[in-house]
């Protein structure tokens, strides 16, 4: 299972690392294409502008290594919380851009994106009172055969034992923790404006997690990714023990 993880920010942490080599190596044509026209203006110049390149280079390779060890040992390298600012706001965008030219799937890099984001934010060991801390579930985590409303009310979950979202209620009760259940993305932002988590636990896809995580940004987001043995948005599943050990790392001991 930690070999699973490690490869699976393995593909987000690759992408970004050549991504930056790329931006490195098309600075560095810009420059010599550029550095003739500089010359005239001013002979130091263009070393001055070398130098400060060398610089930059410099701060993203020793970052983009710190970077690494921070996802990898979920430690925190100095680095950790400009890591988080760096990875969810632009780092994204940019390895899905390179990721289709190689024709990786979206998806793949969604889920490495969810796995690295989770990892930067352990490193962060964050400790929270639990009403500061949601628990945001997707809808199609309520079996469909089930007539209760539990959207605006999770409490009128029976606990029946047919879908997960009664062992997540008793999980919540536990942990003294808030839980809310969307149906989409508009309400789940709807949710977390009137509740002000501090810390979100949310389970969904991929695709859901991603933007999630980037919308609500600067609050902390730990992604759950959904088990889907019949499909996308149909009687999804969410493997327990990951939720548990999440709340296990953020929730302030004796505030249960
Ligand atoms: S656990 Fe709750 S939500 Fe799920 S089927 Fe039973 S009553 Fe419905």
């Amino acid at each position: 299972m930690k070999n699973n993880k490690v490869i699976g920010k393995a593909l987000f942490l690759w992408l970004s690392a050549f991504s930056l080599i790329g931006l490195m190596v098309i600075v560095t044509g810009l420059w010599y294409f550029i550095s003739p026209r500089l010359h005239e203006y001013n002979v130091a110049l263009p070393l001055v502008l070398l130098s400060a390149l060398r610089i930059f280079f410099l701060i993203l390779v020793v970052g983009t290594f710190l970077v690494f060890l921070t996802s990898v040992f979920e430690k925190n390298f100095l680095i950790a919380n400009f890591a988080v600012k760096l990875f969810i706001r632009f780092m994204y965008p940019i390895c899905i851009f390179v990721g289709k030219i190689f024709r990786i799937p979206k998806a793949k890099i969604g889920e490495s994106f969810v796995s690295v984001n989770d990892s930067l934010i352990k490193a962060l060991k964050p400790k929270y009172k639990s009403s500061d801390v949601l628990i945001l579930l997707p809808h199609c985590l309520q079996d469909t055969s089930c007539p209760i409303r539990i959207t605006v009310t999770p409490e009128n979950c029976k606990r029946c034992g047919k879908c997960n979202i009664g062992d997540i209620s008793k999980l919540a009760e536990e942990f003294n923790v808030d839980i809310a259940i969307a149906t989409g993305g508009t309400l789940a932002r709807r949710i977390i404006l009137e509740k002000k988590p501090k810390l979100i636990i949310a389970v969904a896809c991929y695709r859901d997690l991603v933007s999630g995580i980037q919308d609500v940004f600067p609050i902390k987001t730990f992604g759950i990714l959904n088990i889907r043995p019949q499909g996308p948005c149909i009687n999804t599943r969410v493997d327990m023990q990951r939720i548990r050990d999440a709340l296990d790392k953020v929730i302030i001991k004796n505030d249960k």
